[in-house]
């Protein structure tokens, strides 16, 4: 049957129980179906049948008449049972107690979007009912036997009792629930369960013994089940340390869960049941549910006393391509295509540090807050003047302000994908059509060899990890990128305008290599670049030898940047790519990755050879600018049909992520990374 036809089919169905169901409203009925029968259809029948399920469904979706939620205590409801419940009747003032006899399910359909849990339910003496609840969570760290646990008792306040079908010999009826919080799992000491359904689980464990389980519960990721299971441990506690321990645990699984505000509580609980200083996972937890909450004054607050009360522990371990900083700019100015006459990034005064100088007096001028702040910049040796304000405004100077832009202000594109999109078109590279003032960022120091990539979309600039970073280590990024043929002279000059000498290892290397083995590299590496061609494949190899030659043990160790002999193994396995050598390619792509600083964990070949690989796995990342490489890599391992390509895939976009900022923009910015 097509979907049309049985929409019709059950559509009649439904007109003759809808007319069923109004002739019988506020009848107490006698003709359930027997409960075994119950049980034994909802099993079978229910998880299978797919003209069964979608009558369900569309019968129960039909247009309720809307009642109001219970807003009433469980406690203050008259009790009822399933025999004296009414067809078609919403019980104010009652509330009936079940059991959970069967595994709930919930009701697929493929005609219809919303999707109950069912189960089948007992009451105390023993008549049985299915239950539909609504809205309950779906995702799948709550599956339906978190929500509706066998075994377990539920009170239902004023419940809606439904008819539902005609099953010879008899009907199914049901309690339905639409307002989630009609619906109440009592714990099994509760006082209004009876005495018979009393204390019967989980009554032998010891609050430790729970909390291990809700431990192995976490490393599934199963968190409704860690947070039922760390309630229990709560409960089983018989010291004050088992029930901080498990207030704590519980907290993670409730911020896990997306439910902020009793992860907050349960932190907070933990650490007043702490004899001395609160302890640290207590206040990070509170720190995240605070944040969770958007409370970001107070998270802040909290992260700040955790830094305090643990120096040692508040940073882990960064992983490449994690999202270290993001900060909308202090002051911002965006000249576009007035931005034509200078393009030298370190020298000469920009236009758009012009506008910025401009930006920054007038936001100044009508803020005195942010002008405290600004004067906190760095801004050399200048004195500031004592005063702050006057007539009612603060106090500008010019110069100052001057100074903190050269000294702190960052020239750029409008995004940084835009300059990669150059690139990849061969397109003129954009200049420096903005500038702007970063506070948080401008504190990050420059290495050559950075350890962090920076990144701009519009006034937001992006810090990221550049490669995986140990906790406690000093940040870095790149202010200018380091040149080959530079030598450790040239390079200081460039860092003029900041005032800092660069002493990074590529530095120190350059220092101790003298002028002319750098005058050899050079011509060596200029003889590589017009001699290059996979048909002589020994005259690139004795090329490239002679090159290395040059580099010190420092470069030459695996991990260390071989300045200018990357570009050229990458421009070598083009040719091969070319040639129609792919799986050579593939190798040659490997040595300038490592030649760039990158680690392996299966090392590359050499020129002119070919490897059966399975997998490739970067063990350390090496300078991050290496987007377009992965592409033409992942090119050449799909024309070798090789099976690294899924793996160079991932690596191209998270150098994308890493390089840009972001990768949504991806294939807008390069549409053959495809
Ligand atoms: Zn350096």
């Amino acid at each position: 049957m097509g979907d049309a036809a049985m929409f019709g089919h059950l559509q009649g169905r439904i007109n003759q129980l809808d007319e069923q169901a109004r002739r019988r409203i506020g009848e107490i009925p006698t003709d359930h179906v027997p409960p075994g029968m119950l049980v034994k259809m909802h099993a079978s029948v229910l998880a299978n049948d797919v003209v069964l399920t979608n009558l369900y469904r569309m019968w129960t979706l039909l247009p309720q008449s809307p009642y109001l939620p219970c807003t009433r205590p469980g406690a203050e409801l008259e009790p009822i049972t399933i025999a004296h419940l009414q067809i078609g009747t919403h019980h104010r003032g009652r509330s009936v107690l079940v059991r959970i006899v069967t595994p709930p399910l919930r009701l697929q359909s493929n005609l219809t979007p919303v999707q109950p849990i069912i189960a089948i339910v007992k009451d105390a003496e023993g008549a049985m009912t299915m239950l539909q609840l609504w809205h309950s969570a779906t995702k799948a760290d709550t599956p339906v036997s978190e929500t509706l646990r066998v075994g377990s008792t539920y009170l239902i306040k004023e419940p809606l009792f439904k008819l539902l079908y005609n099953w010879v010999p008899g009907f199914i009826y049901c309690l339905r629930v639409d307002h989630y919080s009609d619906i109440l799992l009592l714990p099994d000491d509760h006082e209004l369960l009876p005495v018979q359904w009393r204390g019967s689980q989980a009554k032998a464990s010891t609050s430790k013994h729970l909390r291990v389980q809700g431990n192995e519960a976490v490393a599934k990721k199963a968190w409704a089940e860690a947070e039922r299971l760390y309630t229990s441990a709560i409960k089983a506690a018989t010291t004050t340390e088992e029930r901080q321990l498990a207030y704590l645990n519980r907290s993670l699984a409730y911020l896990q869960l997306g439910r902020p505000a009793p992860a907050l509580a349960d932190a907070a609980k933990a650490s007043s049941l702490h004899g001395g200083k609160p302890p640290e996972k207590g206040l990070f937890r509170e720190a995240m549910a605070l944040y969770q909450l958007a409370k970001f004054e107070q998270c802040l607050e909290k992260l700040e006393l955790l830094a305090a009360a643990y120096p040692s522990g508040i940073s882990s371990k960064a992983t490449v391509g994690e999202l270290l900083v993001c900060e909308k700019a202090f002051a911002y100015a965006y000249v576009g295509e007035k931005a034509s006459m200078s393009n030298d990034v370190a020298n000469y005064p920009s236009l758009a540090d012009g506008e910025l100088l401009g930006e920054t007096v007038q936001k100044l001028y009508h803020d005195s807050e942010a002008s405290q702040l600004f004067t906190d910049l760095p801004r050399g040796t200048y004195e500031v003047v004592s005063s702050t304000e006057v007539d009612g405004h603060p106090v500008v100077d010019k110069v100052l302000i001057a100074r903190v832009v050269e000294e702190s202000g960052f020239r750029t594109s409008r995004a940084t994908s835009d300059i990669l999109k150059a690139a990849a078109s061969l397109k003129r590279v954009a200049g420096n059509e903005a500038s702007g003032l970063w506070p948080l960022v401008s504190l990050i120091n420059h290495s050559c060899i950075a350890n962090c990539s920076h990144s701009f979309i519009g006034d937001m600039h992006i810090v990221r990890a550049a490669q995986d970073i140990e906790a406690r280590s000093e940040l870095s990024i790149l202010y200018l990128e380091p040149l080959p043929n530079d030598s450790y002279d040239d390079t200081q000059k460039r860092f003029q305008r900041w005032n800092f000498r660069c002493d990074c290892p590529l530095c120190l290397d350059k220092k101790s290599t003298s002028k002319q083995t750098m005058d050899r590299r050079n011509a060596y590496l200029q003889q590589l670049s017009q001699n290059l061609s996979p048909n002589n494949i020994y005259a690139a190899k004795r090329a490239i030898g002679q090159a290395l030659q040059t580099y010190s043990a420092w470069a030459k160790s695996p991990g260390s940047l071989m300045c200018g002999l990357g570009i050229h193994y990458f421009l070598l396995a083009g040719g091969f790519h070319i040639a129609n050598k792919p799986a050579e390619a593939i190798e040659i792509y490997l040595k300038g990755f490592e030649a760039s600083g990158f680690v392996f964990a299966e090392a590359s070949g050499g020129i002119g050879k070919k490897v059966k690989r399975k997998t490739l796995t970067i063990k350390q990342w090496g300078d991050y600018q290496v987007v377009m490489q992965f592409a033409q890599l992942y090119k050449a391992c799909q024309k070798a049909a090789s099976p690294i390509a899924a793996a160079v895939k991932r690596y191209e976009e998270l150098a994308y992520l890493i390089t840009v900022g972001e990768k949504e923009t991806m294939l807008d910015t390069c549409p053959d990374l495809k």
